[in-house]
Order: structure tokens, then C-alpha cells, then sequence
């Protein structure tokens, strides 16, 4: 597929045909979660009427084909992001369980007292506070790389922060706040020059843009099935074998073990290491779905939309009387934060709703973001491939609706 039929697109994803408060949907809150194909819907569908079975246990045949099912999203996955082994997949909850899992069982055999750990000034919660929790619990210190006026990182900064005590980055590839798509491939190789790992939070960023964790070199990279088409509850954790092999089992339970005694137990390998307990199954097949829905689009394309959309968005809005965009760097993605003179975002955001327009407001889970350009929140316009230009319209008239409503 070379260019996108948008109008057939849309056609793939039910619930875009409904009316709310009696309007049409213009559903603009992608950054927070992605509308599902009905190939996603389908394929939990099938899960439960077909093959509803425990996976990774039983002898039977619908475990084995439930579990031949998950398994063949993680070679998905492997694909996707071109991994080198599928074991170095592991299936979480989403990005913030990713996260977490890192945080904890990484600094569990890495950080001690003393050391440092690098995040930026426009992460979301979640690639801040299971930080902030092991800095707490070793004695580590939390260096925070600081952005400018818009929305970009200080590499400078940043450069200056590495030394012998940092003992891994984390950062995001595109703040869900602002849009900004960081420059992650010089993240990591300045980092790597100096041997410390990085994670890199791509929750934003692998429904839009194309990765290669080989290419990238990056050490972990986290993303959510939700908000790529997918279903919740489901998430990924890529690792290079060498660091997961190296660290110690996140939770302890079934699936995660080899043998258990009272007096010792061992672990299983990779990746079920790091999976205890029963998974989300329907999830975790269901993400498959989603991942051929993207491939058949083609993430090239889909980038390619979504820039044109996001450009006309911004040109858009701009022209609106004091509506100031935050988040204005070089290079964006899908993200269109913005405030209006003499509103709140939240005023705003309701009355768009009476229209029928899904926008999010607030902090968007990045306070610290808020907190640098001095505002309470934004309106956020997220995009995702089934948008239109005739939907920004409708933004943009909305806006202007309820400024005059506002003020
Ligand atoms: N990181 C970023 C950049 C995000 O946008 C989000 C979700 N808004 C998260 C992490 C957390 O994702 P989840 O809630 O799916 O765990």
C-alpha cells in the first residue's frame, strides 16, 4: 500500500461511526488510547469462543494452540522491532509495568548508593516514579536533563551528566505531553560510549514511527498495545539477552519458575523469567492483530499521514487568537498541545465534548512538563492514522466556539 484510503480506514474501526451528546465522533485523545480495528475486536472474539484455555501448562489442545497463539505475538513483536531473539521479548501489562519491571530488577543488581540514574524534563509519570522509588531505596540520585522553551532537550546538558556513576538513562522517543521526538539514537550512543545502558520509553512513539532495536542499539525499549491499535492490559519490554540474563526475576509465581522446594527455588529462562503468573491471553493474542493491522498499512505511510495531518493541525490552530501551542520543536509527532489566553484547558475540553470532539486536559501525566512552562495543563489533540483534515476542522471551529463561549 503506497498512499492510505483514509475513508476505508476508517470503515475498519467501529466505534468511529458513533454519535456523542448527538454529534459525530471526533475522537482526538489518541496519546491516552487508540480506537481498535475489528480485527483486534475479532481476535479476542475468537480467543474466547475458539480456543479459551490457560497457556504455557497444559497438555491439552486448546492450551496448546492458546499458547501457540501468545507465542506467535511475541515472534510478532520480535519482527516489529526487529529484535534479535524472541526471548528477548517479554509480555507485560504495558509501558508502566515495563518500567517498573526495569527500574526494580535492573537497580536491584546495578544501583547502589551514590550512583546516578538520567531521566529528562518531559517524561511521563511512569519513566519518573519507579526511578524516583529506587533512588530512594539505594541512595541513587535522580539527574533530570533539562529541556528548552520548546519542548527540545539540552544535549549539552546531558553530556556533561554522564560520568562512571550513571548507571542507565531512560527517556522517552516522543513526549506524550508535547509531541517532541527526541534525537534517541545520539541518546544512546553517547551513553553507550561510556558503557550505561538506556531505556527508552516508546509509548508514543512505535505506533508512528518505525524501530530497530538492533540499529538503535538500545539497551530496553517499552510500549503499550493500547495505544497501537491494541488492547489493554497488554505491553512489551524488549532487552538485550545480556541484561535481562543479569537480572534477577521481577515477580514470583507460576511460569516464572524451574523447580521449586521449600529450601530453593530456580528460574526459568528467558523470557517466562519475567512473566509469573497467567498473562493476559486475550491480550496478548489480540496484540498480533494490531501489529499486522499496522504492518499492513505500513508504518512509512502512516508517518507520512499523520505529518501532513499534524502540520495542517498546527497551521490551524495557530490561527486562532491566543491559543499558544507548548511543545514546539523541530521534529514532532501526533501531539498538539495547546492554551488559550483567558481559558482553562479543562473549560475547554468540556465544552468540545458537548461537541461530540474527545480532546484530553491536564497535566497529561507529566506535571513536571506543566510546571516548566508555568501553566496547570493543556488541551491535548493527539493524532492517530484514521483522522481527518475535516476532523481538524471541526477541532479548530470547536475551539473557537467555546473561546467565545469562555471569554
Ligand atoms: N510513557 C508515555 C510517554 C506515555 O504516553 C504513557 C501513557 N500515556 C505511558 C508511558 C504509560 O503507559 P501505560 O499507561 O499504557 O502504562
Amino acid at each position: 500500500m503506497d498512499t492510505l484510503d483514509i475513508k476505508t480506514i476508517r470503515e475498519d474501526f467501529p466505534i468511529l461511526k458513533r454519535e456523542v451528546n448527538g454529534k459525530p465522533l471526533v475522537y482526538l485523545d489518541n496519546g491516552a488510547t487508540t480506537q481498535k480495528p475489528k480485527a483486534v475486536i475479532d481476535a479476542i472474539i475468537n480467543y474466547y469462543t475458539d480456543m479459551n484455555s490457560n497457556v504455557h501448562r497444559g497438555v491439552h489442545y486448546l492450551s496448546q494452540i492458546s499458547t501457540d497463539a501468545f507465542e506467535i505475538t511475541r515472534r510478532k513483536v520480535q519482527e516489529f522491532i526487529n529484535a534479535k531473539h524472541d526471548y528477548e521479548i517479554i509480555i507485560t501489562k504495558g509501558t508502566t509495568d515495563s518500567i517498573n519491571l526495569v527500574a526494580s530488577c535492573y537497580g536491584q543488581e546495578f544501583i547502589s548508593n551514590g550512583d546516578e540514574i538520567i531521566i529528562s524534563a518531559m517524561e511521563h509519570h511512569s519513566n519518573i516514579v519507579p526511578w524516583q522509588m529506587i533512588c530512594e531505596a539505594k541512595g541513587a540520585i535522580l539527574k533530570v536533563i533539562p529541556m528548552t522553551e520548546h519542548g527540545e532537550l539540552d544535549m549539552e546538558t546531558y553530556k556533561s551528566f554522564l560520568n562512571p556513576k550513571t548507571k542507565i538513562v531512560a527517556v522517552n522517543y516522543v513526549s506524550n505531553a508535547l509531541g517532541t521526538i527526541n534525537p534517541v539514537k545520539e541518546i544512546i550512543d553517547l551513553a553507550h560510549a561510556q558503557n550505561i545502558p538506556v531505556l527508552i520509553d516508546a509509548a508514543q512513539a512505535v505506533q508512528h514511527i518505525k524501530i530497530d532495536v538492533q540499529a538503535l542499539d538500545v539497551d530496553f525499549l517499552v510500549f503499550s498495545g493500547h495505544k497501537m491499535y491494541g488492547p489493554t492490559g497488554v505491553g512489551v519490554l524488549y532487552g538485550k539477552e545480556y541484561w535481562l540474563n543479569k537480572m534477577p526475576p521481577y515477580q514470583g509465581g507460576g511460569d516464572m519458575i524451574k523447580d521449586v522446594t521449600f529450601e530453593k527455588t530456580t528460574y526459568n529462562e528467558l523470557p517466562f523469567k519475567f512473566e509469573a503468573g497467567t498473562p493476559n491471553i486475550e491480550a496478548g493474542i489480540a496484540l498480533n492483530a494490531a501489529i499486522d493491522y499496522i504492518n499492513r498499512l505500513g508504518l512509512d505511510n502512516i508517518k507520512k499521514y499523520e505529518d501532513d495531518l499534524l502540520q495542517y493541525a498546527t497551521e490551524k490552530l495557530q490561527e486562532i487568537k491566543g491559543l499558544r501551542i507548548i511543545g514546539t520543536a523541530k521534529e514532532k509527532s501526533s501531539v498538539i498541545s495547546f492554551v488559550v489566553e483567558g481559558t482553562h484547558p479543562y473549560d475547554i475540553g468540556v465544552l468540545l465534548d458537548k461537541m461530540g470532539i474527545a480532546v484530553r486536559t491536564g497535566h497529561h501525566c507529566a506535571q513536571p512538563v506543566m510546571e516548566q512552562f508555568h501553566i496547570p495543563g493543556t488541551v491535548r489533540a493527539s493524532l492517530a492514522v484514521y483522522n481527518t483534515k475535516e476532523e481538524i476542522d471541526a477541532l479548530v471551529a470547536g475551539v473557537n466556539r467555546a473561546v467565545a463561549m469562555l471569554v
